[in-house]
């Protein structure tokens, strides 16, 4: 029997391929997204305690209530945004059904979405499936900013989506109050959605603030918010998010949402609305983070990797052109199999493969994996 695919030119995700060979030559793994650390143990003696105690059933279609109230509460304390915990905050099985699920919601065949490269990987086929055409425009290197009158120029009265991510999945970008004012002028009078992943929102540098779309009136009207829990609590295997949408856009988002997975775990749902009590646990991820951040960049200083700047999120962008011109997806896998130490190449952001000889380094790692990393990366 054969399928004809409706992705055919997709293969095994990047994330997928570069942790399956780290493992197969036992390197450290600086690629896929995820922490070597672990997760605070009173979260996981919730979780625990809410299975012993049996609540092993469904969760209602739209999340648990305290967690959603929880959230709600969150989201008015720190962008002053309103969003009804009953009918305009969704749980979702990570950001991943969330971005799935309002693309779904939103684009008809034919319909246009202007995505930024580089792209974090979900977004484009959750377009295609829909019969979508993905508009794509390039961030700026090095800096990776957006120009705004590109974003003007790429617009027709077929354009329904704008897909944004800050902080930005590669890059560490962060949008600025010059980017959000650009991005109220555009959609200003026309038909045109946004749909923000926010899932590193409580992950910013030097103070540097997230500007959530939430914080906007005229932008969070027509907007999707989504956020995961897994890189605010160190749990990206547990695949839990969220997603703030106006009443009328979560109402189609829900229905979508109801037949794709129905609702999230139960326990882990009520173990996060307790713990989402402690704010320091989320307000303290930047100096966190920030932290790690610098932490690996001293230990750089003498490499021949040059650093991009990075406000934002847990991957830090390292040029490699002092040490050899070869192709980033190239290179990423020699310094697997022969350095041991795994990045993942940017260039898989791109349709086109864009390279600009850059890897992508995940610090979320306790600090003795990022001195053994780097111990290696300055003698390659
Ligand atoms: N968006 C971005 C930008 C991400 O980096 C990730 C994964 N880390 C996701 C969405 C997916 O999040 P989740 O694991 O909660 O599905
Ligand atoms: N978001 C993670 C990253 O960028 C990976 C998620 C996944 O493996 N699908 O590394």
């Amino acid at each position: 029997m054969e399928i004809d695919s409706k992705l055919p030119n997709l293969s095994v995700n990047i994330f997928t391929q570069m942790s399956q060979l780290a493992q197969e030559h036992a390197a450290l793994n600086l690629s896929q997204g995820f922490p070597d650390f672990d997760v605070t143990p009173e979260l996981t003696a919730l979780v625990k305690g809410y299975m012993d105690k049996g609540f092993n059933q469904y969760a209602p279609m739209q999340g648990i209530l305290a967690l959603r109230e929880r959230i709600q509460n969150k989201v008015l304390k720190l962008h002053g945004a309103r969003y009804d915990a009953q009918t305009e905050i969704t749980i979702t099985s990570g950001a991943t059904e969330a971005l799935f699920a309002a693309i779904t919601a939103v684009v008809n065949p034919g319909d246009e979405v202007i995505v930024f490269e580089p792209a974090y990987d979900s977004y484009v086929p959750a377009i295609l499936l829909n019969k979508g055409i993905p508009v794509f425009l390039e961030m700026k290197y090095p800096d990776y900013h957006i120009d705004w009158n590109e974003v003007r120029d790429a617009l027709t009265d077929k354009t329904r989506l704008i897909i944004l991510n800050s902080p930005h999945n590669p890059t560490g970008k962060v949008l600025d109050h010059k980017d959000i004012k650009a991005l109220g002028q555009i959609v200003e009078g026309r038909p045109i959605m946004i749909l923000s992943d926010e899932v590193y929102e409580h992950i910013v540098f030097d103070g540097v603030s997230h500007l959530s779309m939430a914080r906007y009136p005229e932008l969070k009207e027509r907007s999707f918010v989504v956020s995961s829990f897994g890189k605010t609590y160190h749990t990206t295997g547990w695949k839990v998010g969220y997603c703030l949408a106006p009443k009328s856009l979560s109402m189609e988002f829900q229905r979508i949402h109801q037949y794709l997975t129905f609702s999230v775990n139960t326990p882990i749902q009520l173990a996060l609305a307790d713990i989402m009590a402690q704010e320091d646990l989320y307000l303290g991820l930047s100096e966190f983070y920030q932290k790690k951040r610098d932490h690996f960049l001293s230990l750089l200083a003498g490499s021949r990797f040059r650093p991009l700047a990075c406000q934002g999120t847990f991957f830090l962008m390292l040029d490699y052109s002092k040490i050899t011109q070869e192709k980033d997806h190239v290179f990423a896998r020699r310094m697997t199999i022969e350095h041991g130490v795994t990045a993942i190449p940017p260039s898989v952001f791109y349709h086109e493969g864009k390279d600009h000889r850059v890897l992508r380094f995940c610090f979320a790692k306790k600090n003795e994996t990022l001195e053994t990393a780097a111990k290696i990366l300055c003698k390659i």
